[in-house]
């Protein structure tokens, strides 16, 4: 259902909005947001605030740096945790360039196009993502630190603490913001969690994860937490993932089951999951978008580091969750909370809709453990890694054409630009792992 211009300006009203942010994502995946009051809404729902593009990382030069923000009229939402007097709410904007022609460095204009191919193929992404995140004490001075609240493990009850008492409340903001939420629970490792919320066609499903994120932050720290969907904050023991669901529909139906297919998957399955095999490195510089996404992607820890897929293990890159009919799903293990959503879900429906046009053969499913294969098996099976670096996986991107042209003239420079120099910056330090290491023994 659409939302008309006149019903979100009636219920703004209603509500006592005061002020709108209009919300978008850079390419680095960060929120970025600028507030309107409610006197300039009816000119913001026209798509007619303008703003400096150029002092936003990764997006325009300093001569056309006017760019518009367009709302998604499906956006709009008042923040329930705001006061009644004087409340705020949020539209998703896509961005415009001064010509009325859609930004093409805009992530969510970058995922939009994708969805309107994959619509020409008859095709409809779903997408239900896992995201992870740990919730961190603060100190006196309220920066975050490395300490948690809680030694409980995966699923369990431990008495009501802190950061079972915050997961509570971002549920609950979540349900109220209009998310259908599927589960809740506590992660493998100390202060870790996880919220899962319904699967939704690929543009709902980035938005939210966004909003998920946002929600996350603001009541943790209203529960005096940190929370931080860092890959790996901790050395030692697990970190974050933020599995994506995938399925594609046609016709109302889900293109992945076929009840007399091998394990009930059809053709178009096995096509999606041998494209993201084929474009899996270039994938991970944007499902794996950060330094330390590669310390995640490690053995040990329930991350995947080799390049498989398996209908039932859990080690490899791709795995397929037992339920089939409308709920048959590929399920990606790989990306983390660090990605940006658009960018990784546009590069990942294009690289399995490419497995489907070009009729693509998936490996043969592994159904032992890879991490317990000698390198010789591996090889025998055709079992690659993952980039073990950013820089890897930036390079396995500089090599991929069809993601690279998914990003977008724009987009791909600038974002391989960024990425390089955020490698560049970390490769030159000298850590405290390194003076460990050598400082005596040298
Ligand atoms: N935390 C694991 C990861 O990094 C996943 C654990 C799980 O959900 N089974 O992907
Ligand atoms: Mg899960
Ligand atoms: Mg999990
Ligand atoms: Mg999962």
């Amino acid at each position: 259902m659409t939302t008309t211009k006149e019903e979100i300006m009636q219920s703004a009203k209603d509500l006592d909005v005061e002020f709108i942010h209009l919300q978008f994502t850079d390419l680095n995946g960060v929120m970025k947001n600028l507030s309107v009051t409610y006197e300039q809404l009816e000119k913001a729902l026209d798509g007619e605030i303008m703003f400096d593009g150029s002092s936003i990382d990764g997006f325009v030069r300093i001569e056309e740096s006017d760019m518009y923000l367009k709302p998604d009229l499906n956006t709009f939402v008042v923040f329930p945790w705001k006061p009644q007097v004087g409340r705020e709410a949020r539209l998703i904007c896509d961005i415009y360039n001064p010509d009325g022609t859609p930004f093409s460095g805009c992530p969510r204009n970058i995922l939009k196009k994708q969805i309107k191919d994959a619509k020409e193929m008859g095709y409809t992404m779903f997408v239900g993502p896992e995201c992870e995140f740990f919730l961190f004490e603060v100190d006196e001075d309220n920066n975050p630190t490395l300490k948690t609240h809680d030694n409980a493990g995966y699923f369990d009850l431990a008495p009501v603490d802190l950061g079972e008492s915050a997961r509570r409340d971002m549920v609950t903001t979540l349900k109220e913001m209009g998310f259908e939420i599927e589960a809740s629970h506590h992660e493998v490792a100390p202060g870790q969690h996880e919220i899962d919320f319904k699967y939704c066609d690929a543009l709902e499903a980035a938005d939210d994860i966004m909003t998920f994120k946002m929600v996350v932050r603001i009541i943790a720290q209203r529960h005096g937490l940190h929370a931080t969907f860092m890959p790996k904050p901790v050395y030692g023991i697990a970190g974050s993932g933020m599995h994506l669901n995938q399925s594609l529909f046609k016709d109302g139906e889900n293109a992945f089951y076929d009840p007399n297919g091998k394990d009930e998957l059809s053709e178009t399955a096995y096509r999606y999951i041998a494209g993201l095999i084929d474009h899996a490195k270039g994938l991970a510089a944007l499902t794996n978008p950060t330094v330390n996404s590669y310390k995640r992607l490690v053995p040990g820890y329930e991350a995947p580091v080799y390049i498989a897929w398996s209908p039932k293990n859990r080690s490899p890159l791709i795995r397929i969750p037992a339920k089939r009919g409308a709920s048959t799903r590929v399920e990606m293990r790989n990306p983390d909370p660090s990605a940006n959503p658009y960018l990784a879900l546009a590069v990942s429906l294009g690289a399995g809709l490419d497995g489907v046009k070009r009729g693509l053969q998936a490996p043969d499913p592994v159904y032992s453990n890879v991490y317990e294969m000698t390198e010789e098996e591996k090889i025998e099976c055709c079992i690659d890694s993952l980039p073990g670096t950013l820089k890897e996986a930036i390079d396995a991107l500089q090599q991929d054409q069809l993601l690279l042209d998914i990003l977008g003239s724009h987009a791909r420079v600038k974002y391989i630009e960024n990425k390089l120099a955020e490698w560049d910056n970390y490769r030159t330090r000298v850590t405290p792992w390194e003076l460990d290491m050598y400082l005596n023994t040298i």
